[in-house]
């Protein structure tokens, strides 16, 4: 029984992120979503329930997939939850860096704690949460971008924010 948690700020989820998902949903017994409550927010962002909440509807019909929020350290969350692996999307090189550095910290803060880094599939490479805010901020068309489930949502929350 392997529990994997796929961890980020999700803000908003993206057809990238579903992607990840999906797939690490087909290889893993059990994934959690776990929403990170970012402490530096830009702003704009969606809260982190608004985030989790948007997530929950996107899986809904992936019985293995669960989503939560968390706080603090990842490598305590995953000590705390019992996980054995953290699933990363990867883009690019430009990503690479990034999550190799966490990774080898949280092995140092975690040494049980594995991570298991899934390639984007090729249609998703381009595609990040900010520039979902920032095409969405300036009315342009983001139905390519986010789950159709949530599109008008995310919409809703981009054009009415404070
Ligand atoms: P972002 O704000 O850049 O979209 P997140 O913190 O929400 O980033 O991303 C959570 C995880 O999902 C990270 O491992 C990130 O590399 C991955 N990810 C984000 N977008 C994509 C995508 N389009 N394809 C594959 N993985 C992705």
């Amino acid at each position: 029984m392997i529990h994997a948690v796929y961890p980020g700020s999700f803000d908003p989820v993206t057809r990238g992120h579903m992607d990840i998902i999906t797939r690490a949903a087909g290889m893993f017994d059990r994934l959690t979503v776990a929403v990170a409550r970012n402490l530096n927010k830009p702003s704009g962002s969606f809260t982190a329930e608004e985030r989790a909440a948007l997530l929950c509807r996107c899986t809904e019909n992936l019985p293995n997939v669960t989503v939560d929020v968390c706080d603090g350290l990842l490598a305590d969350y995953v000590r705390k939850t019992g996980a054995d692996v953290v699933v990363k999307g990867l883009r690019a090189m430009s990503d690479f860096e990034q999550e190799f550095q966490q990774a080898l910290i949280n092995k140092k803060l975690n040494p049980e704690m594995e991570t298991v880094f899934i390639c984007s599939s090729v249609e998703y490479t381009y595609l990040s949460s900010s520039m979902v805010k920032q095409v969405g901020t300036l009315g342009g068309d983001i139905s390519d971008f986010v789950p159709a489930e949530v599109k008008d949502e995310i919409i809703h929350r981009i054009t009415n924010r404070t």
